[in-house]
């Protein structure tokens, strides 16, 4: 009775809010307001490329540009657009110090991963993040994402990569200049986890692509076997270069 006074005390003293819209929320209630749950729209796999999850006329064939230079990843998704609520979920857990998002994220995760009917992979892979960001976050959201998800997955969770560099901040780059960034970013820290396994790299958002396509350059030269990548959003923008 007391932690429910305490709950509902504490609502008064700092109404939650929805994370999106922030407007107030009931005390018990969810992150989202009604109207903004409503807009959670996860993407229907069978409108995508198979490989690099872009719209696609040909629903579960490879686009166009797949078919002209294949990705390194056997096949790609993502559960939301990078949009709307699922955008200030990635934000709120990237930027606003809420570790505890993961869990939840990690369901959807789930449930597009079996929408998707992929196999279950060896291993997931978390990408990693580099060592200032990680200072100044205290933690790595593509790891807690994919820690959750081993739990749903029941698959272990490895990290084989490291970051060599990268300390600037992908998000002031131009698209050209992310496709700049060596392969040099990641390292391959431990090549033996790898060989000959199925592997599913995790990370929260796919922007241009590179960063994933980066991590499996230094994946499949350690011998992994099939790669396939799951991010919680993904931007409309050039998800063909994946
Ligand atoms: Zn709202
Ligand atoms: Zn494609």
């Amino acid at each position: 009775m007391w932690r429910a006074l305490l709950h509902s005390l504490l609502h008064l003293l700092y109404p939650a809010s929805c994370i999106h819209c922030r407007s107030c929320l009931a005390p018990g209630s969810p992150i989202f307001c009604h109207s903004c749950s409503q807009l959670l729209e996860m993407i229907d796999p069978q409108m995508r490329c198979s490989a690099c999850f872009f719209p696609s006329l040909q629903s579960g064939r490879h686009c166009l540009n797949c078919k002209k230079t294949p990705s390194l990843y056997y096949k790609s998704a993502a559960v939301f657009d990078y949009f709307g609520p699922a955008a200030s979920l990635v934000k709120k857990l990237k930027y606003g110090n809420r570790p505890d998002l993961a869990k939840g994220m990690a369901a959807y995760l789930a449930v597009q991963f079996f929408q998707l009917d992929w196999p279950l992979p060896d291993a997931l892979v978390c990408v990693p993040i580099p060592f200032t960001r990680w200072l100044d976050r205290g933690y790595n959201q593509s790891f807690l994402l994919a820690k959750e998800l081993s739990y749903f997955l029941k698959v272990p969770l490895i990290t084989p990569l490291s970051r060599a560099s990268g300390d600037l901040s992908q998000a002031a780059l131009s698209l050209e200049q992310r496709r700049l960034l060596t392969s040099q970013s990641f390292k391959l820290k431990r090549p033996k986890s790898v060989i000959g396994k199925n592997l599913l790299v995790i990370d929260d958002v796919a922007t241009s692509g590179t960063t994933l396509q980066r991590c499996a350059e230094k994946l499949l030269a350690g011998s992994a076997a099939t790669l396939y990548a799951l991010t919680f959003c993904k931007t409309a923008l050039d998800m063909k270069n994946l």
